[in-house]
């Protein structure tokens, strides 16, 4: 039993035993005459009696009743003996007060146990959550680690095959070449070195994304540019078309981010047209969102890579890093927007880009 519980212990029995002393003493000291008080004083007994009951249980509460009874019997014999028929109200009250502590006991002791009760299954739970909010974190940790394995697998992958052809390329320098062969080589190892390159910049776009900067931009100006950036370095039977809705509203982004969303998709959408088409790009709007779309005409997306073209590294071409869709993925997020990819009814695909309107204040 700990000090604190021994204090609570002891003052409770003073309570009991002062309470029953001093009810007697008023029995005891209060003149026969004044019946109001004895009334009085014979139902204060039940006082002690049930604060016993309820500290101690049903033997505290039935050894409270008896010791009241026995302090209160002599008092009954010796005063209201002349009266037979109120000491026998009284010893009924004697009664009571033993059919009231034990009850009152009783009530207590189940209402104990059931807060012990109580108590065992809050603190039980208390170790589950303990325990779940572990598991919690291991399984983030654990999902964490293995993103970075998937992305170290990728990377070792993607920097593998351009390292296998400039090892190539250095053999067949190393064992002496004639002059046609070793300028074939060389381009070999300049266009690997560019594609390391580009996978470089690309991983780092990706891994460390610069905060946006964010100002109000016209859509319809950062298509065109897009346009007049590709238009150059596309086959010359792709054609690039853009449509836009009068009276679009400004866009809150960063401009260089959305620009490079916009370029990657069109890049993209022309390289999956070899035979040449035509690449749209448009820009509307609805209630809330801004919608910008890149569709071809290309020979779109296999039903069961479209659930993996935004995962880092996945990449169906020969030379490429399988990034570009991943930055896109991440920069659109960033906006608080997202990007859908379907594959078009007849051939190609369209990219969505969905934005929050900066002017419904839903950005
Ligand atoms: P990369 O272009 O380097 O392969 P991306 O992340 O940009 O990397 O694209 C991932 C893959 O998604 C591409 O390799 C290609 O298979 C597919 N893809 C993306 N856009 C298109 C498109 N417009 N049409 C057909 N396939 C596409």
């Amino acid at each position: 039993m700990s000090a604190t519980t021994h204090g609570a212990v002891r003052r409770d029995l003073v309570l009991v035993l002062g309470g029953i002393a001093l009810t007697s003493a008023g029995h005891y000291f209060t003149p026969p005459q004044f019946l109001l008080w004895h009334g009085i004083f014979q139902r204060l007994y039940y006082l002690p009696i049930v604060y016993a009951a309820i500290s101690f249980g049903w033997k505290g509460g039935l050894t409270a009743a008896v010791l009241a009874g026995m302090l209160y019997i002599p008092h009954i014999v010796m005063t209201w003996a002349p009266m037979p028929h109120f000491a026998m109200g009284q010893y009924a009250e004697i009664v009571m007060f033993l059919a009231v502590g034990t009850l009152t006991g009783i009530l207590a002791d189940r209402e104990r146990r059931r807060r012990v009760e109580l108590q065992a299954t809050a603190q039980r739970l208390g170790q589950v959550y303990q325990e779940l909010q572990t598991t919690f974190e291991q399984v983030k940790r654990a999902d964490r680690l293995s993103g970075i394995g998937q992305l170290a697998a990728g990377l070792a992958h993607e920097i593998r095959n351009p390292l296998a052809s400039i090892d190539g390329a250095a053999e067949v320098l190393e064992a002496g070449a004639e002059a046609e062969l070793r300028q074939e080589t060389l381009s070999i190892i300049r266009k690997e070195c560019a594609r390391l390159n580009r996978l470089l910049t690309n991983l780092l776009d990706f891994a460390r994304p610069r905060r946006p900067e964010w100002r109000e931009v016209g859509v319809v100006e950062v298509l065109d540019s897009v346009v007049e950036l590709v238009s150059h370095s596309a086959g010359k039977n792709v054609r690039f078309r853009r449509e836009a809705a009068p009276d679009l509203p400004l866009l809150l982004c960063d401009r260089e981010q959305i620009a490079q969303v916009i370029l990657n998709l069109t890049i993209n959408a022309a390289q999956a047209m070899p035979e040449g088409g035509e690449v749209v790009l448009s820009a509307r709007t609805s209630a809330d969102v801004l919608l910008v779309q890149v569709k071809d005409e290309g020979h779109g997306i296999a039903p069961e890579d479209l659930d993996k073209i935004f995962d880092p590294f996945f990449t169906t071409k020969d030379t490429g890093t399988g990034l570009g869709l991943s930055v896109v993925h991440q920069i659109v997020g960033q906006h608080g927007g997202s990007v859908t990819a379907e594959r078009n009814p007849d051939r190609g695909m369209t990219f969505s880009l969905y934005f929050p309107r900066a002017d419904t204040g839903a950005a």
